[in-house]
């Protein structure tokens, strides 16, 4: 195959993906990571969208073999934010220019139907965010009347389309259910985003390409690709991490087939690699989510180990991220950051029927 050609076609076979996903030769990869960063500059321009993090809840009532926060791990201080402290940190990041809420936690019952929609509600009664919601699988009445409440996007990862992978990571449940629930979502016109976890155990490049095009099938607003991280006190705590380089391998490829679609440099890349958000931002990425979780919860949000997560006062997360942005020619915008399927190119008309 020639890569030239591959880097520059309209429609990628999976030979084709693979084939990039494969590439080893450092020239090469420079010419993958290169034609990424065209396509984002093309389709979303060099403006970088901010999503403000809540993570409100770490207790989850599943069990996913990777993830540090499972039902059965006994070794983390679990912990709940109080609704109204929720709403307040949300004023806070709208208060800082950053108008995308995301309310993430784990699959956690606690936070009923009602509770989920009186904290959308408020939200957006103060500000004029886009509300994300990041709570796993829940129902569908609840989707549909978090909508109503408010809520414009739903972040649900699939992490594998290999459906004998997937059945292991999540105690036999099936790939099928998620994408449904996905699928669900789109039709009630959530922006929707999904994605992969690079690196988990047994992973191929052959599976990783059919995440990539799954997210094509379900025409995401946002894909997610972060490395694995192993988390202790799980049944994968001694597995080796992900690559940072088959990470923004993935990123790119994802970038070259998927085009109109953001794309975070995620937390875990900046946590494996000091230099990670730069390096993903340069590898199609268009989107940064820091974490504004109160601190005395954060460090007990344990998905994984020593999680990066800019630290510092929140009035100076925006100007630290303006500073990086910079070095790169980058810098921050002052919009929502809506689906880039909104809009038809640059001419930034709005063609979906919500
Ligand atoms: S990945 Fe999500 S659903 Fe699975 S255990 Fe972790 S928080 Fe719960």
């Amino acid at each position: 195959m020639q890569l030239d050609e591959v880097l520059h076609k309209e429609k990628l076979t999976r030979d084709e993906i693979i084939f990039l996903l494969k590439l080893k030769d450092e020239n090469d990869m420079r010419k993958l990571i290169k034609r990424a960063d065209e396509v984002r500059k093309k389709y979303s321009g060099d403006e970088v969208y901010l999503r403000g993090i809540i993570e409100f809840s770490n207790y989850c009532s599943e069990n996913c073999l990777y993830c540090g926060l499972r039902n059965d791990n006994a070794n983390i201080k679990r912990y709940r934010m109080q609704p109204e402290e929720i709403i307040e940190t949300a004023k806070q990041i709208s208060n800082l220019g950053i108008y995308t809420i995301v309310l993430q936690s784990g699959e956690d019952y606690y936070y009923d139907t009602d509770l989920i929609a009186y904290i959308i509600y408020s939200i957006k009664q103060h500000s004029n965010c886009a509300v994300t919601l990041s709570l796993g699988e829940r129902g569908f009445d609840e989707y549909r009347i978090w909508k109503l409440a408010g809520a414009d996007r739903y972040l649900l990862k699939h992490e594998t389309a290999n459906q004998k992978l997937y059945s292991i990571y999540h105690n036999h449940q099936m790939v099928g259910g998620r994408i449904r629930h996905l699928k669900f979502l789109k039709s009630l016109g959530y922006q929707i985003g999904s994605g992969n976890i690079i690196g988990l155990p047994m992973q191929t490049e052959e599976d990783i390409a059919d995440d990539i095009l799954l997210c094509d099938e379900l025409d995401l607003d946002m894909a997610v690709f972060g490395p694995f991280i192993p988390a202790p006190f799980t049944p994968y705590q001694n597995r080796r991490t992900g690559s940072i380089k088959l990470t923004l391998k993935t990123m790119a490829v994802a970038r070259i087939v998927l085009k109109n679609v953001h794309i975070p440099a995620t937390t875990a890349l900046a946590t494996i690699d000091e230099a990670g958000r730069i390096k993903g931002l340069t590898s199609g990425a268009n989107v940064i989510m820091p974490d504004f979780t109160p601190l005395q919860y954060r460090e007990n949000y344990e998905i994984y180990p020593n999680r990066n997560t800019l630290k510092e006062e929140p009035n100076n997360v925006k100007t630290l991220l303006t500073l990086q942005l910079e070095s790169i020619g980058r810098k921050i915008s002052s919009e929502r950051g809506d689906s880039l399927k909104l809009y038809f190119g640059s001419d930034r008309i709005l063609h979906y029927p919500y």
